[in-house]
């Protein structure tokens, strides 16, 4: 009796929590770009983080699009791109359809992750304390991301 009880919670917890997250990710995510390199894989497919102030694109001021470095989905309008002084490059509104989300618990906090809708690339993460009136903050590693200007 006690052995079938903790057998069926055991299936509850593992079907309820583990198997939403493995078909949510193991089917979407994909390396399509063969040229990443090992640091961009890292953040991509292993929701890594690029040093802060190190992307060339925080200086970008061009007009145009950023685009998925992976699958080359477009993400961002430029005219989004505002300088948020943390360090990456940051958008206060993605184009539609873009991203998928996820809630992410990471080092104790409660973040938005979210990756690209296309290749399930993870890019950065979304807050609610943006400047504009969207209210947003996508937090975006520049390692992800490829410019197009118009
Ligand atoms: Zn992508």
């Amino acid at each position: 009796m006690r052995r079938n009880f903790l057998k069926y919670l055991s299936l509850t917890i593992f079907s309820s929590f583990i198997l939403p997250l493995n078909s949510l990710f193991a089917n979407t995510k994909k390396i399509i770009n063969k040229n990443l390199t090992k640091k961009q894989k890292e953040i991509m497919f292993n929701e890594g983080t690029e040093r802060p102030f190190s992307s060339d694109l925080l200086r970008e001021s061009r007009k145009g699009f950023y685009h998925c470095a992976n699958c080359g989905n477009k993400l961002f309008a430029s005219t989004s791109k505002f300088d948020s002084g943390t360090g990456w490059p940051s958008f206060s509104e993605a184009l539609p359809g873009a991203f998928k989300t996820k809630i992410d618990y990471k080092f104790g906090m409660k973040r938005t992750e979210y990756h690209c809708a296309k290749c399930g690339a993870h890019h950065g993460h979304v807050f609610n304390d943006g400047p504009t009136k969207s209210g947003k903050r996508f937090c975006n590693n520049g390692l992800c991301l490829i410019f197009k200007p118009e």
